[in-house]
């Protein structure tokens, strides 16, 4: 079931590609990143052994608790809001926080990067639709909070993160995803290691893969819906 689940997605991916209409500047190839949030620890070790190295968590708790259990095994992403009394444990647990979503949150990360002498990558997740329930950068703040971190060591912004609005509008999503990609553009132009648009969900990611996204962060498509009720996973 997860193997045919994870086809599915892999087919869907590569006929997204193959809809471009131009060349992307974030390459033809797309990242696949399992979220297993509110799934049992044991579904990592399963994606993995069909070739899906990276997992996305939502909850600094959620991964601390999976990792205590199976380990570090691949590539961790924090891909939910994350406080900044929670920055040293995210630190410690991902290797790639692509909701970095305040400047408060990203001087967080830096200093408790400092702490254990390591380079923290990060994405910047913009609000493309000025969602007032969403976190993130307005797409007017980011350019000058890239500034202002110019001089933090470590932390090293590699790109956007877009989460769409939730919504049946195609066109719309297009247009999210659309701008997502701008953003992306105008930052590879300021600055060096810009590599990473992180946009698409299990509803909208073939959308997101079409207008340039090269991470996708996919949940329910591969492993079913999340059972909430079970909060031990
Ligand atoms: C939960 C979540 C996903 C995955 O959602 P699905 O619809 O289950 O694919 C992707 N991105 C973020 C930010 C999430 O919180």
């Amino acid at each position: 079931m997860l193997a045919e689940n994870l086809k599915n997605v892999s087919d869907t991916i590569q006929a997204a590609l193959a809809k471009r209409t131009e060349k992307k500047e974030t390459g033809d190839t797309v990242c696949l990143v399992a979220v297993t949030k509110n799934h049992p620890a044991t579904v990592i070790p399963e994606i993995q052994s069909l070739g899906v190295g990276n997992v996305g968590e939502n909850r600094v708790q959620e991964a601390r608790e999976k990792q205590e259990q199976i380990g570090h095994p691949g590539k961790w992403h924090l891909i939910g809001h994350l406080q900044t009394n929670k920055a040293k444990q995210a630190v410690e647990l991902f290797d790639l926080i692509e909701s970095a979503d305040s400047e408060h949150l990203l001087r967080a990360l830096e200093k408790e990067s400092a702490k254990l002498n390591k380079v923290t990558d990060v994405l910047l997740q913009i609000n493309v639709a000025r969602e007032p329930q969403k976190t993130g950068f307005l797409p007017e703040e980011y350019e000058a909070v890239l500034e202002k971190l110019d001089g933090l060591s470590h932390i090293r912004v590699r790109g956007v993160m877009v989460i769409a609005p939730n919504t049946p509008d195609e066109a719309l999503i297009h247009e999210v995803f659309r701008k997502g990609y701008e953003y992306f553009c105008g930052l590879k132009k300021l600055r060096k290691n810009i590599d990473y648009l992180s946009m698409g969900m299990s509803g909208d990611y073939a959308i997101a893969v079409e207008e340039g996204a090269n991470i996708v962060r996919v949940g329910t498509a591969l492993f079913g819906p999340r059972d909430y009720s079970n909060r031990g996973y």
